[in-house]
């Protein structure tokens, strides 16, 4: 039988964290035949709802589920990590600035990175879901010195799944008949998803939909939006479609994207489309082997580097926010 691998989830008692233990402790993160121990971090006040959680996991009686350790201590929760979920954050309430937002989040992510720099299994692999989660993802990488940065990553894959179903829904197409949808920049209303190298069923995307007014005032907006139409329509966060786009990305990275595929990651730059060096963008990757790679070669029109470019003007500016804060 295969070893267990660690998975540590941060603000495990969380709204996310319910939508995402079950299908951890199930096998949708890693793959049907790998046995998994949970290690559920929270704060101080969510350990009890944690403790519940964990009591339900246990009901499941889950083949897979190993053990289940919960702490609100991060050496104990990143010990032996081979993949963590950072989902918990402070999130932004009313009147609060851009900076204090920053500041706050730096208190939770600075001394993780550290956590996982000091106690984490050497093929750690990182995805930070809680936001500002590009740059929530930075200050972690940047307090964890000795793990390589490419393993810090962030999620962009709900707003490339969102991108995926209202293509699909404009087109009349399948869902599984959509490849090679691109979400660039910031996990923000910045972000740009990009049908230009898309295909539906092996024709190009663009040319299918055929109405670039379309892309501009509707699909972007809508992929942009969509988390704000889902508030106002169920009254709570979209959290199980952002649990479900967890599991995809961490399952897509170990596991490899499909042949003629790709998907979208929000990873540090190595400076491909002009991207600055070092920052967290999203780019459209292919994965293999549990690691990932930046596509190349492909042609930015007009249309979309306006619009690369000023989600990535938002995160220089968050980086320097950041560094000038003293987080990275
Ligand atoms: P959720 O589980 O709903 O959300 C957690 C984070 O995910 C937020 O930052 C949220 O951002 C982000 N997020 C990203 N994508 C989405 C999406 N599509 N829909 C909704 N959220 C998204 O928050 P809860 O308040 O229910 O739970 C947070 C938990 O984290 C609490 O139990 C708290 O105790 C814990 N926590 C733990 C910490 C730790 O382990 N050290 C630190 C801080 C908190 P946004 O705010 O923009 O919606």
């Amino acid at each position: 039988t295969r070893t267990p691998v660690n998975v540590t989830v941060t603000g495990a008692a969380g709204q996310i964290g319910y939508a995402l233990l079950f299908r951890i402790a199930s096998g949708h993160l890693l793959g049907p035949d790998v046995p998994v121990n949970l290690r559920l971090l929270e704060i101080p006040q969510g350990l009890k709802a944690a403790e519940g959680t964990a009591m339900e996991l246990d009901d499941c009686a889950f083949p897979l589920l190993r053990n289940i350790e919960i702490t609100d201590d991060a050496n104990v929760g990143f010990a032996g990590a081979n993949v963590a979920l950072l989902v918990g954050a402070r999130p932004r309430t009313k009147g609060m600035e851009r900076g204090d937002l920053l500041s706050a989040n730096g208190g939770i992510f600075k001394p993780q990175g550290k956590a996982i720099n000091d106690n984490a299994a050497d093929d750690i692999k990182v995805l930070v879901v809680g936001n500002p989660a590009n740059t929530n993802a930075l200050i972690a990488q940047a307090a964890a010195p000795d793990v390589p940065a490419e393993r810090f990553t962030a999620m962009t894959r709900l707003d490339h799944n969102r991108a995926i179903s209202q293509l699909a829904t404009r087109t009349g197409a399948a869902v599984s008949d959509i490849k090679r949808l691109t979400i660039w920049g910031n996990h923000s209303a910045t972000q740009y998803p990009d049908i230009f190298h898309a295909e539906i069923a092996g024709k190009n995307a663009a040319e299918v939909v055929n109405d670039e007014a379309w892309l501009a005032d509707t699909f972007i907006p809508t992929v942009a939006k969509r988390g704000a139409a889902i508030i106002e329509a169920r009254g709570a966060s979209s959290a199980a479609s952002a649990a479900n786009a967890a599991i995809d990305h961490v399952h897509t990275w170990v596991n490899g994207t499909a042949d003629g595929d790709w998907t979208s990651m929000g990873i540090p730059s190595d400076g491909s489309y002009g991207v600055p060096e070092g920052i967290i963008s999203s780019f459209p990757v292919t994965t293999k082997d549990g690691k990932y790679e930046i596509v190349q070669g492909l042609d930015i029109n007009e249309f979309s580097r306006a619009r690369i470019d000023a989600s990535v003007k938002e995160l220089t500016e968050e980086r320097d926010a950041v560094r000038e804060l003293g987080l990275i």
